[in-house]
């Protein structure tokens, strides 16, 4: 079994042996409540008390107070509610109290949420104020110093939970006295306890929220450290718990659990110094390098927590690096906010200036400081074979798809269907409906394969395809075999022409022992046009010689009507590639009908191994990317999958359907491409076409099998 390598730590940590066993001796043999008198309830009491005071030392809180929360988003806006029920109260009295709530332009979300939130609901109407990073990362002090004498409130984590960066909290602490600023101060130090030395008493810090599951706690557990004297206004009222300034029973299994973690801080060696952070830190930087060829990073590693890199690679958008690390069982995170189709790029890169395509395709990898050399060193391997799966599974660009069997390359975008037909044997292609977010990506892999393009054609005719072709031909300038004709389709001047199986003649693109030929996508008054690619004889191609049919933008539920005018050309197993991908059809038969069931069969996790056991010639298909693949090829119940990439499909479909319908179990990461795929087939007729749901993930787990090391 592939163990994880958790290299998420900024996210959220496991919870250390000692933890787990003191929240486990608390509910078990302490579950007293602190505030009751008896015995039992004073046994907790000394727990809670303990913990405290421990807290106190770790943080090095002085006369300050520590106050559990849960967590740290709860800490921020204990001390923004405190902040802003003071100012009121000062403006109330005819104080002058500033006009700006100043907080980090990296900060996390929770603050300058809490800063709107809280100033609009007490209604102080501050202004609220990004305080600028440099390119590091690190506050702009001159914008600091000229800012501060206005501020109510300042808020400047201690480390940034993205990139790591390290504020320099003297330097704003200088600044905040330089210019006699009657700010308070708030550092959210989630990301740095554990990381960074801490003595807060000694610092005019006024509030510093943490949290305990970023440092080996559960989740539901936090503390709040405010100096003497600072104001405070509780967030919750009640029974009057934490002296009155949290009330609620207390989190005891959190608090204990807490406790163990800080034990081990403040006595323990479970936690790795410095010094060999930054050597672990050092080694992983040195395999993502190797790796990854071309790497940046986004981290200031110079100035910054040793347990935090943040990456971009060119060429690589983030989802593909995140697809591979995963299929490794490495897990990490985007640096940025990141759904399935489109990254939202990262406001901390952003904020430090960083290029946009750095800012979109970060990744974040971060690990806490309880991991050891074992665990450095199974890291490092696995990003080795990261790298390895990149190059072999052609996601590099330099390495694309070197041999490739695959003929055919869909590419799948909102909705819209780019195909890219190619013969490796004549090392050329032809593109078909290419849409503009896709070009970059497009022409790097034909350039990488150093084939010769022979046309880029639409099935429609006009904008915006045409302006898009132009981009792509330009792209690909020194590429590009074909003579532009003006033509509305982008179709090549200077073009031959072939007999098709009617008798009819129709204009033609060879390459290679194939042919693309030219019809009209209707038979009525022709707007657009569809292509038949297949290999020609003697100047003719049979229909049943003809594999794709490009049909253009049909309807999905309208496909085989789109196509009845020229059934005469086609055979029953030509695969039809329409242009619009609205319903998710990717591709059918011509054989297969509109009104075809479209429904997958599905496999429970539970179901696979009697499944696979049942059906001893049933294929299982990984369909994800050939990277992802190589990075951690799956085998189940003993059986090793094969892998067609979604974008593949059309290449393979063919031949299953010419097959004896075994069954097909289609798996990817979370069961959303193999249902795809199974659906796919099911709408092309073929019956036995599986897909397992929940994913890999699950199925692993249920099955306790895991994938090749290889
Ligand atoms: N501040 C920083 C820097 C963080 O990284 C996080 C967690 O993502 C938070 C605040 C919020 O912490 P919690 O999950 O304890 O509310």
């Amino acid at each position: 079994m592939n163990q994880d390598i958790y290299l998420d730590a900024n996210a959220t940590s496991p919870v250390l042996p000692s933890a787990i066993a003191a929240a486990a001796n608390a509910m078990a043999g302490c579950y007293g409540n602190p505030s009751s008198t008896h015995a039992t309830g004073l046994r907790a009491k000394v727990l809670l008390d303990g913990v405290r005071e421990r807290a106190r030392r770790v943080l090095g809180a002085g006369s300050g107070s520590v106050i559990f929360t849960s967590g740290a988003t709860e800490g921020i806006q204990t001390a923004v509610l405190s902040v802003l029920c003071a100012v009121r109260e000062r403006q109330a009295a005819g104080d002058t109290v500033g006009d700006l709530l100043l907080y980090g332009q990296t900060e996390h979300k929770a603050v300058p949420e809490a800063l709107a939130h809280w100033n609009r609901l007490i209604g102080t109407g501050l202004t609220l104020r990004a305080l600028p990073v440099d390119g590091e990362g690190r506050h702009r002090l001159d914008v600091l110093r000229q800012l501060a004498p206005r501020a109510a409130m300042i808020c400047t984590m201690a480390a940034n939970n993205e990139t790591g960066a390290v504020s320099d909290l003297e330097a704003i602490d200088a600044a905040l006295r330089v210019t006699a600023s009657k700010a308070l101060w708030m550092v959210d130090s989630v990301q740095a306890l554990g990381k960074l030395p801490l003595a807060l008493a000694d610092t005019r810090i006024d509030y510093a929220p943490f949290s305990g599951h970023k440092l080996y706690a559960p989740k539901g557990i936090g503390m709040l450290y405010v100096r003497e004297g600072a104001p405070y206004t509780a967030l919750m009222a009640g029974g009057g718990q934490e002296g009155g300034q949290r009330s609620g029973t207390e989190n005891m299994a959190g608090i204990a659990a807490l406790g163990a973690v800080l034990a081990e801080l403040e006595e323990g060696d479970t936690f790795a110094p410095h010094a060999r952070l930054h050597a672990f830190r050092e080694r992983l930087v040195a395999s993502l390098r190797e790796a990854l060829p071309g790497i940046v990073f986004n981290t200031p590693l110079h100035a910054s927590l040793p347990t935090t890199i943040n990456f971009s690679v060119p060429g690589l958008s983030g989802r593909d690096l995140l697809d591979v690390f995963e299929a490794a069982g490495v897990r990490v995170s985007a640096g940025s906010a990141c759904s399935a189709a489109k990254a939202a790029p990262s406001y901390v890169l952003e904020a430090m200036q960083l290029n946009e395509w750095r800012c979109a395709s970060a990744v974040r990898m971060s690990f806490g400081p309880a991991v050891d050399e074992a665990f450095i060193d199974s890291a490092c391997e696995r990003i080795a074979r990261c790298g390895q799966a990149i190059r072999t599974g052609g996601l590099a660009p330099a390495s694309l798809g070197q041999g490739s069997r695959h003929d055919l390359i869909r590419f799948g975008l909102d909705g819209a269907n780019t195909w890219l037909a190619l013969d490796a044997a004549s090392g050329s292609c032809v593109v078909i409906d290419p849409v503009a977010p896709l070009a970059e990506r497009i022409s790097s892999i034909i350039r990488s394969r150093d084939f010769r393009v022979r046309g880029i054609i639409g099935t429609s005719a006009g904008e915006p395809g045409a302006s898009v072709r132009a981009a792509l031909a330009s792209l690909l300038a020194s590429q590009v075999d074909f003579a532009e004709s003006g033509d509305a389709f982008g179709w090549p001047a200077a073009s031959d022409s072939i007999s098709l199986d009617d008798g009819t003649r129709a204009d033609a693109i060879a390459f290679g022992r194939q042919v693309l030929a030219r019809v009209p996508a209707s038979s009525g008054a022709a707007t657009g046009q569809a292509y038949l690619l297949g290999e020609g004889t003697s100047g003719r191609l049979w229909a049943d010689d003809v594999r794709y049919a490009f049909t253009g933008a049909a309807p999905s539920d309208m496909l085989h009507e789109a196509v009845q005018h020229m059934t005469a050309l086609l055979n029953r197993d030509t695969i039809l590639c329409p242009t619009s991908d609205a319903a998710g059809v990717m591709c059918t038969t011509a054989g297969a009908n509109d009104a075809g069931d479209c429904r997958a069969l599905e496999l429970a996790p539970e179901g696979l191994e009697d499944f696979l056991h049942a059906h001893p010639d049933a294929l299982v298909i990984d369909v994800r990317e050939p990277w992802e693949h190589a990075a951690g090829a799956p085998v189940l119940g003993g059986r090793a999958a094969i892998s067609v990439p979604l974008s593949r499909l059309a290449a393979e479909l063919p031949q299953w359907m010419r097959g004896g319908q075994r069954p097909l179990v289609f798996c990817c990461r979370l069961g959303t491409r193999s249902l795809r795929a199974a659906q796919c087939l099911a709408r092309a007729g073929y019956r036995n076409a599986w897909h397992l749901d929940g994913g890999l993930a699950l199925a692993e787990a249920a099955m306790g099998t895991g994938r090749d090391a290889a």
